[in-house]
């Protein structure tokens, strides 16, 4: 007998996605299709800023839709030009390309690289990144990405990414060449598993870079946009880099995000760059009401606070259960559960409704929307408290 095809079906498998189907969401708040209620600390993955379907976000998408949606990327429109304006006026960037994902924000940002390095570097086009860095799915983004699992696939890769390590500066210097245009390195390796290059690290990468007249690109698609408590990354550590690129929180969940560059490196020429999709007012809109509630001092204060609350909270609970390290910035944060029991936590807190993510087999990731309260880091917290008495306790049995 045949049976009929499940509606999951129709959908690639391009991952392993547990057999429930969410339907809405409230802040901190997600609800599944049988109406049972999750504790989200993922928000699609540092995205959604504002958590769930936030009102100001709603009224931002309906009223730019009821307005303009697109007028082609051949024409200017004035919401992408408020948000162009809003980000250069608050960074020590000049100019904005705006993009639909994060992925295709890094492929412009290594196209603009190669361009200063044919304009202005006798053709330079090796961009240094690192070893555990993640900067996308395209091929050139899976190129330049230092993660192991991409190393065997989709080859041959382009060219002109040598790995270093991170904030190790001697492992750069050796790799700088007369075909070097630029280093490239996320402030926190995110994916890999919330590893921070350091603030001194940063500044060793701006002098080298001032030294031998190379591009300083931060991809700050998980790190910026309030995420670490300030509205970049790079601002913790004072430097000034030419190139930023920025996606995930920027547009509160819907696909927007952003190549920006210095003057000095704005190099595109007519014919270069572009896209049916790009700087479209109705995703412009978004990044505006978002910006505009999380630019504000007591926000992005809220925000550090609330970190070193989750952070104090996590190295509480570590200490208790004999677990590693706590690493990262504002509400950016990883558990070192040293030995490999994350994704079995990961499965647990499903179950009792609680949305985890494990970056590795031995630690947990934390990016709960920017507005979390209190209350929801200390409901997170007791529930993964009692999951690691549980998972303790069997250790003690086995
Ligand atoms: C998520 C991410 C990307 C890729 O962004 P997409 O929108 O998924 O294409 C690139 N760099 C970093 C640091 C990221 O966290």
């Amino acid at each position: 007998m045949l049976t009929a095809p499940h509606p999951y079906d129709a959908l690639m498998e391009i991952t392993a996605r547990p057999r429930i189907v969410f339907v809405q969401g409230k802040g901190s708040w997600l609800w599944d299709d049988s109406g049972k209620r999750y504790l989200d600390f993922i928000q699609g993955w540092a995205v959604n800023s504002l958590g769930h379907a936030p009102a100001e976000l709603a009224k931002a998408l309906s009223d730019q839709a009821a307005r303009l949606i697109t007028p082609s990327p051949a024409y200017f429109n004035d919401t992408s030009l408020q948000l162009a304006k809003a980000l250069t006026d608050r960074s020590c960037f000049d100019q904005v390309f705006f993009t639909n994902s994060g992925a295709e924000a890094n492929e412009g940002a290594i196209k603009l690289a190669r361009k200063y390095g044919a304009l202005r570097k006798n053709g330079a086009y090796e961009i240094i990144t690192f070893e555990g860095g993640f900067h996308g799915r395209t091929l050139a983004t899976m190129s330049a990405s230092g993660k192991k699992a991409f190393e065997p696939l989709f080859e041959p890769k382009v060219p002109g990414f040598p790995k270093a390590r991170l904030n190790d500066v001697a492992s750069v210097e050796a790799l700088i060449s007369d075909n070097t245009v630029a280093i490239m390195l996320e402030p926190i390796q995110g994916e890999a598993g919330v590893w921070p290059a350091t603030d001194k690290f940063l500044q060793q990468l701006q002098t080298l870079t001032t030294k031998h007249g190379l591009l300083l690109i931060v991809d700050e698609i998980q790190t910026g946009m309030g995420r670490t408590g300030k509205l970049f990354g790079y601002e913790h550590a004072d430097v000034l880099p030419d190139i930023m690129t920025l996606g995930k929180g920027i547009g509160g969940g819907v696909p927007l995000a952003a190549l920006l560059a210095t003057d000095e490196a704005s190099c595109f020429e007519h014919g270069d760059q572009g896209g049916t999709f790009n700087g479209n007012p109705l995703m412009c809109a978004a990044g505006l009401a978002v910006l505009d509630i999380i630019e504000k001092p007591e926000f992005l204060k809220a925000v550090a606070d609330n970190g070193i609350y989750l952070e104090s909270e996590l190295q509480r609970i570590s200490a208790r259960h004999g677990l590693g390290e706590v690493r990262g910035r504002g509400l950016l944060l990883a558990l070192d559960v040293v030995r490999p029991i994350a994704p079995a936590i990961v499965a647990h807190a499903f179950e009792l409704g609680l949305l985890l993510n494990a970056p590795r087999p031995d630690a947990l990731r934390f990016m709960p929307a920017l507005n979390v309260t209190r209350d929801e880091i200390a409901a997170m917290i007791d529930t993964l408290d009692g999951i690691l008495t549980k998972v303790g306790a069997a250790r003690c049995v086995a």
